[in-house]
């Protein structure tokens, strides 16, 4: 009976994870995340799996399992659940950050919650959470007990010793899956190229409060609302040193309120004010906490760089502390903030300037120590761009696991008796784009238009042909934006080469529409490649009249 895993996504970027794990013909999703879109992916909001092989086989598809309650391992969740609407397991935190966009879509979700250390059973399906330490709380590894022996999924994990919540990954656990023998072990690769250990989050308190006690003024700091330990070590550095605390932004909102319920996160009842009442007290009695740490364009850090947010002006003796390094794709957009805070006078920390952030995933000697701990007999690197995927087999390959394999988006192990084989591009796995609009409406040729028309430009060519005669009534006119700062003369010139290709085509006698189209465009990208080097949008406007 052999166990085939099918990667859709996670597998070449760091973003939208989510795999398909399938006994007995019927398929567990082990997460349904997004990525955030790269700088060239234009008017692009998110980034989905290629999940359409899927809505062939829905009766198949039992239920999807959440490690954590991370965008790039549940952002997709909701969009998939409204295709096929199956049962969704994982920790009370996880499914708790699901709801909002649930909710907004109008699904009716099954949502289970799971402790740590029960085996579930659902169809042919067994398994088991396990505690990680992670950069949200309560997140996850997963073991299933399948008839080809068991899998372990690391989830997003780090071996911090000294968590906030007390609460470190479950080393023992891992270790008794090792001893009983692991056929296959999934682990997370995000930095399996930065040596040694990643510090532990509490070794940021003192930082943290030595920032937050020496500022003179207001304090103004962003992290992901959903690392509610980061949000507790900044919100007590706020109170031990005086100060009231307000949130702000939507899901900083909502992701606060979710941990004081179920007591992730703890705050007293009377530091905790709403913003407009913490910007009537003194200013070195205020800390905010707030979305924007990636630059988001309408998250409030942002629209305090640019001074246009609706409580918050910025001023000297402001002091801003961005709790977070910036995800792949956000980091021109961070910079561009840092910079324009800078500028209105406030002081910022940031993970660059100081040692205000720690990873949330672990770093090589971490994951040899994992890989020591768990021993399967295969492996396969999971969650990392290429690069980190290939430095993870390596360390497996070191530590002497017998097979080890890197595969991509796209790609299936499949376990049968004592083979382990690999499938390449079993399912198709490109990217999905949703731009608010829809998903899957935007196709690559669409994106390519877009970069171009921001890197190159657009020329619109305008003429008019007489039908009967083929000759030209008027034009043709070349209109031009974000080609070059003074375009006229180049533009002459393509206007004159237009001329002379319709009227060489006037002369055959024939007109064809399109085809009087393309040739339009062909004469005046001709010219303008040869005389800028540029690429422009050219959209030709034939009109025959
Ligand atoms: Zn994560
Ligand atoms: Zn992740």
């Amino acid at each position: 009976m052999s166990v085939r895993i099918t990667f859709l996504g996670g597998l070449g970027e760091i973003g939208r994870n989510c795999a398909a794990i399938e006994i007995e013909g019927k398929i567990c999703l082990i997460d349904v995340g997004l990525m955030f879109p790269e700088e060239d992916m234009l008017g692009v909001d998110l980034v989905f799996p290629d999940w359409s092989w899927l809505l062939e086989r829905r009766q198949d598809v039992e239920f999807v399992l959440l490690t954590h309650g991370h965008e790039d391992h549940m952002g997709a969740l909701a969009y998939f659940l409204r295709d096929i609407n199956v049962p969704v397991y994982g920790t009370k935190l996880a499914l708790e950050f699901c709801k909002g966009r649930i909710e907004e879509l109008g699904i009716e979700a099954q949502l289970h919650a799971v402790d740590y250390d029960e085996w579930k059973k659902h169809g042919p399906f067994r398994f088991r959470l396990i505690q990680v330490s992670h950069s949200v709380p309560d997140a996850a590894g997963v073991a299933f007990d399948t008839p080809e022996g068991i899998v372990v999924h690391s989830g997003d994990f780090k071996l911090d010793p000294t968590p906030i919540d007390a609460k470190p990954t479950d080393l023992p656990a891992f270790a008794e899956l090792g001893k009983q023998g692991v056929r296959l072990l999934l682990s997370d690769s995000t930095n399996a190229e930065r040596p040694g250990f990643v510090p532990s989050e509490s070794s940021l308190a003192d930082p943290i409060r030595d920032i937050v006690r020496d500022a003179p003024g207001r304090v103004i700091a962003a992290c992901f609302s959903s690392h509610i330990h980061r949000v507790q070590q900044i919100a007590d550095a706020g109170i031990d040193t005086g100060r009231k605390v307000a949130f702000f932004g939507r899901s900083m909102h909502r992701n606060t309120e979710v941990g004081l319920d179920l007591g992730v996160l703890n705050l007293p009842k009377d530091k905790v004010v709403d913003i407009k009442d913490l910007m009537d007290l003194p200013a070195h009695q205020q800390l905010l906490i707030t979305t924007g740490s990636q630059g988001e364009p309408f998250a409030a850090l942002s629209l305090m760089a640019q001074g246009r947010h609706r409580f918050v002006d910025l001023e000297d003796g402001d002091t801003v502390l961005i709790s977070a390094t910036p995800i792949p794709g956000n980091e021109t957009a961070v910079s561009r903030v840092i910079s324009r805070l800078t500028r209105r006078g406030a002081r910022v920390f940031h993970g660059r300037n100081a040692p205000v952030h720690v990873s949330g995933h672990a770093a090589r000697d971490e994951l040899l120590t994992f890989l020591n701990v768990v021993r399967p007999h295969a492996f396969v690197p999971v969650h990392g761009e290429y690069r980190h995927l290939h430095a993870h087999a390596e360390l497996a390959r070191k530590m002497g696991v017998p097979k080890v394999d890197v595969l991509e988006d796209g790609d299936a192990v499949v376990l049968d008796g004592d083979r382990t084989m690999v499938e390449r591009r079993a399912v198709p796995a490109g990217y999905v784009y949703f731009d608010g609009a829809g998903v899957g409406d935007v196709k690559r040729g669409v994106l390519r238009d877009r970069s171009r028309l921001a890197d190159e430009g657009v020329v619109v060519v305008t003429v008019g042909i007489e039908r009967s005669s083929g000759s030209i009534v008027f034009g043709p006119d070349l209109d031009s934006h974000g080609l070059m700062d003074d375009p006229d003369a180049i533009l002459q010139k393509a206007a004159e080469a237009v001329r002379a290709e319709v009227e060489r085509r006037a002369s055959d006698g024939s007109f064809d529409h399109s085809a009087m189209q393309n040739a339009v465009r062909q004469a005046a990208a001709t010219v303008i490649r040869a005389e800028t080097t540029r690429k422009p949008v050219i959209l030709p406007v034939v009109l025959d009249v």
